[in-house]
C-alpha cells in the first residue's frame, strides 16, 4: 500500500512498511554455511532470515557467527564451511512481528536490531521490517508537522 502524505504514524501498520518476502534474500535450514556466506557476501547484508522447506521462519544467520565458527587457532578453517549446516549455528531466539502490528510495535522491536522478521500466526514468512523503513516514516511524519 502506498502511503499518502497525511497518513499518520498511528494509522500505519507493519504491512505498510515491510519489505515483502519475495524481495528478501534468505537461506534454508539445511544449507551448508558455505552457501549462507555466499548469499550474505553477494547481497551485502550482514544477516538474513532462515526458512524451513515449507517457508516457515525459523531464525536468522549473520556473517559474524559464520566467521566465528570457522575461526581456528591460527587461521580460518574454511573447510568447515561445507561441513556445518545453517541450522547448527543460526539464531532462533528472535523477535517476530505480525503484518497487523502498529508503527510503535515495529519501532520497539527494531531498536535492538537493524531488521525484524515478519511472519503470520502459523509462522509462515511474510517479509522483514528494517530500522531504515521505520526511520523514513518517522522523518516523513516529523517533516509534515513543520
Ligand atoms: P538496511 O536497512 O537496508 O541497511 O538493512 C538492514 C539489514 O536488514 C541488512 O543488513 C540485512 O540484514 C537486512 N535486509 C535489508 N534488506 C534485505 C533484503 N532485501 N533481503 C535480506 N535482508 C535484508
Amino acid at each position: 500500500m502506498s502511503l499518502t502524505q497525511d497518513q499518520r504514524l498511528t494509522d500505519i501498520t507493519v504491512a505498510d512498511m515491510m519489505i515483502s518476502s519475495e524481495k528478501v534474500a534468505h537461506v534454508q535450514v539445511n544449507n551448508p554455511l558455505e552457501h549462507a556466506l555466499l548469499v550474505l557476501v553477494k547481497s551485502g547484508y550482514s544477516a538474513v532470515p532462515v526458512l524451513d522447506t515449507s517457508y516457515k521462519l525459523v531464525g536468522t544467520i549473520g556473517k559474524t557467527v559464520i566467521l566465528n565458527q570457522t575461526l581456528g587457532l591460527e587461521r580460518f578453517e574454511t573447510e568447515k564451511l561445507s561441513d556445518i549446516k545453517v541450522k547448527e549455528i543460526m539464531k532462533t531466539d528472535i523477535p517476530v512481528l505480525l503484518k497487523t502490528n502498529t508503527f510503535l510495535e515495529g519501532l520497539n522491536k527494531v531498536i535492538n536490531s537493524p531488521f525484524v522478521c515478519v511472519a503470520d500466526k502459523e509462522g509462515y514468512f511474510d517479509g522483514i521490517l528494517t530500522r531504515r523503513a521505520i526511520l523514513k516514516h518517522l522523518r516523513r511524519d516529523l517533516s509534515s508537522r513543520r
